[in-house]
């Protein structure tokens, strides 16, 4: 037994052979290994592009990993989930990935948050951790993570994949550095693909997972040039990857000179809103559940005119305060183009009273599915 082995955190015989080819590289060697034995990062979502980035820092012996999730393991989600198989259906997924995640390495510590990340819970959740990897696919969710990680200081790895295209970006406490909210102001949210329409080519979140896992262990080691200021956009179908370079917005209301969000309101809150896909909305609609559900499409006028879902309702997104009480009783569907828009209006509706779920995708999700809507 080597003198090492008595010190808190050192390398054992066993973890010096598990991490023979980590302990080659002069970049990592024993210093780095034990590095990442001491250090933790938290997955927010066990799912796509959480699978292969937990995977590959269980693999590569990073002490302590946290996992988020409150969603439970659906046949649909093997095409590229992989840490869960056929027989962990039905099951959580942060508890299934737990399992799996042991198994590959029983000497890391895996603690579950069966939880959903919401303004609530956000800030406690990141500042344990020393890297955040952010793989959820719901929008507010990835603004809120941000959010949470700037205010806590806390290094961000953030992927975002939609049909073929992944994007990933990383953020550090610099002061320098641009974060999500400077790449996509609030207001321009529309513009960032939402994953949860249309589809996702299987295979594209094991790449910008295993990206973001890439970050994450430069970040530990303080290694390489990490994705700072660089937006990172893989084409699968080209097989090409570009990069944009961004900068710090002096006026972005969480890391701008004067920031406006300075602490994160639970009532403001729009990831704990409920979410369906446009599959799940149809799948709802055919299934003949609908008693009791309410559709209420927030667009413009002549984008209603261009097309909407066969018995929703219609009040423009500027006039719903107003008009909160002609809609019957029950569940809301908040329908909007792209589930922007449609999320504000769950807010205004849930503060209320309203039970409300955002269709997110929107419109245009539901066309990538089922083709346009009919026009009246
Ligand atoms: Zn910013």
């Amino acid at each position: 037994m080597t003198p090492q082995a008595h010190e808190p955190g050192a390398l054992n015989g066993a973890e010096r052979s598990r991490y023979a080819r980590h302990l080659a590289l002069a970049e990592i060697g024993e210093a780095g290994q034990t590095r990442l034995k001491r250090s933790s990062v938290l997955l927010v979502g066990t799912g796509g592009l959480g699978s292969p980035a937990a995977l590959y820092l269980a693999a590569a012996g990073v002490g302590h990993l946290g996992l988020v999730d409150f969603d439970t393991v659906d046949l649909s989600n093997l095409q590229r989930q992989v840490l869960f198989g056929t027989a962990q259906i039905g099951q959580s997924k942060a508890e299934a990935a737990r399992e799996r995640l042991l198994q590959l390495n029983p000497t890391v510590q895996i603690t579950v948050h069966n939880t959903r990340l919401t303004a609530a819970n956000a800030r406690q959740l990141v500042e344990t951790y020393d890297v955040i990897v952010d793989g959820t696919d719901r929008l507010a969710t990835r603004y809120l993570v941000n959010d949470a990680c700037v205010l806590e200081r806390r290094p961000l790895v953030s992927a975002a994949i939609h049909r073929f295209e992944g994007q990933a970006m990383t953020w550090v406490p610099d002061g320098k550095t641009p974060c999500y909210r400077c790449l996509f102001p609030a207001g321009e949210q529309a513009v960032v693909p939402s994953c949860a329409d249309a589809g996702v080519l299987g295979v594209l979140p094991g790449v910008m997972g295993s990206l973001q896992a890439t970050e994450a262990l430069k970040l530990l080691l303080n290694i390489g040039k990490p994705l700072l200021g660089r937006l990172l956009v893989y084409d699968a179908l080209s097989l090409s990857f570009q990069e944009f370079s961004f900068r710090r917005r002096t006026d972005c209301i969480v890391c701008g000179d004067h920031p406006t969000l300075t602490h994160l309101e639970p009532e403001n809150d729009m990831a704990a809103i409920d979410s369906w896909d446009a599959q799940q909305l149809a799948s709802t609609l055919s299934g003949g559940n609908i008693d009791g559900l309410v559709m209420v499409d927030v667009r413009e006028p002549y984008e209603w005119e261009t097309g909407r879902l066969p018995g929703s309702l219609h009040i423009p997104l500027g006039q719903l305060p107003g008009r909160l009480a002609e809609i019957p009783d029950g569940r809301v569907v908040f329908i909007c183009a792209g589930g922007v828009r449609s999320l504000s209006a769950c807010r205004i509706a849930a503060q209320s009273g309203r039970d409300t779920i955002n269709l997110e995708g929107g419109i245009y999700g539901w066309a990538a599915a089922f083709g346009p809507p009919p026009a009246p």
